[in-house]
C-alpha cells in the first residue's frame, strides 16, 4: 500500500500531544504482542473518545478499518514519521543538571526516539559527572556540542534569572525548539519554538476542575 505523503499543514498543538501518547501506547501494546489495536482501545488508555482517536489519525493521513483496527507498529511508526518528519530520532541537550534535571534525565535514560545526549551547567563540580548515562559538559561546550551531535531541542532547567541569557545561547548555536522549566517566559525570534512546562499551573488546574466537580450537584 502507498504511503500517505506527510502533511504540509501545521497539527494543531493539542493534536500533536495526543498523537506523542498515542504513540507512546501502541508500542506498549506492542511490546505486550499485540499486532492490532482499535480505536476504542486507544481512546480508553488515552481516556479520550473513539471519534476522537479517528480523527486525529485521519489528520496525518491514516483511515482504520472498523472491524480490524491498525497494525500496531505501522502506526506508531507513521506517527513517528509524521511528528519528526522522516526522522527516526530526536536528540536533545539539558540545560541546567539540577533537582529537576537530573529527574529528567533519569526519566528519558535509554530512551532513542526522544533522547536527551547531552547535559550542561556551569558548576564545576557538576561538570564531567554522568547522570543517568548522559554525561555534563562546561555550558561553554554547548556550540561545539550541538555541532557534533545534531542536536535539535533544549530544555532549560535553570534558575529563572539565567533563562533568557542561556536561551540566547541555545538559539545562537542554531537549535530551534526549546522547552523551558524556569518560571519566565522568554522572549525568543519568530524562527524558535518555546514552549513552558509549569508543574505548579498543571496541579492548579486539577485542583479546581476536581473542586467543582465536588460542589457539583450529584445526579442520582
Ligand atoms: P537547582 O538549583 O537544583 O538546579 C539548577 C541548576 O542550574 C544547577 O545545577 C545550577 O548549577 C545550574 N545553573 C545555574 N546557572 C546556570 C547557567 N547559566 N547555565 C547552566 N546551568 C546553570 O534547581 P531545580 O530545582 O532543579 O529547578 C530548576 C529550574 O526549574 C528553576 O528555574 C525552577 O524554578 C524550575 N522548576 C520548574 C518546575 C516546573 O514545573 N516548570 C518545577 C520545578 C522547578
Amino acid at each position: 500500500m502507498p504511503r500517505p505523503p506527510i502533511p504540509e499543514t501545521e497539527i494543531p498543538g493539542p493534536t500533536v500531544a495526543r498523537l506523542s501518547m498515542y504513540r507512546r501506547l501502541l508500542r506498549e501494546l506492542a511490546r505486550e504482542g499485540r499486532t492490532q489495536a482499535f480505536s476504542h482501545e486507544l481512546a480508553a488508555l488515552a481516556n479520550n473518545s473513539p471519534a476522537q482517536v479517528r480523527r486525529d489519525l485521519m489528520a496525518i493521513g491514516l483511515a482504520g478499518r472498523p472491524r480490524f483496527g491498525y497494525e500496531a507498529a505501522r502506526l506508531a511508526d507513521r506517527i513517528g514519521e509524521v511528528l519528526a518528519r522522516g526522522r527516526c530520532e530526536r536528540r536533545a541537550v539539558l540545560i541546567g543538571v539540577g533537582n529537576l534535571g537530573r529527574a529528567i534525565l533519569a526519566h528519558f535514560a535509554g530512551q532513542t526516539e526522544m533522547a536527551i545526549v547531552a547535559a550542561f551547567d556551569v558548576d564545576e563540580s557538576k561538570v564531567d559527572r554522568v547522570t543517568a548515562g548522559c554525561r555534563c559538559y562546561h555550558l561553554r561546550e554547548l556550540p561545539e556540542r550541538v555541532r557534533q551531535e545534531a542536536i535539535d531541542l533544549a530544555v532549560l532547567t535553570v534558575p529563572a534569572a539565567v533563562a533568557q541569557s542561556v536561551a540566547e545561547l541555545v538559539v545562537a548555536t542554531g537549535i530551534r525548539g526549546i522547552l523551558n522549566f524556569a518560571p519566565v517566559p522568554l522572549r525568543m525570534p519568530a524562527e524558535v519554538f518555546s514552549d513552558r512546562l509549569d508543574i505548579g499551573a498543571a496541579m492548579e488546574k486539577v485542583a479546581y476542575f476536581a473542586d467543582r466537580r465536588q460542589s457539583a450537584p450529584r445526579l442520582t
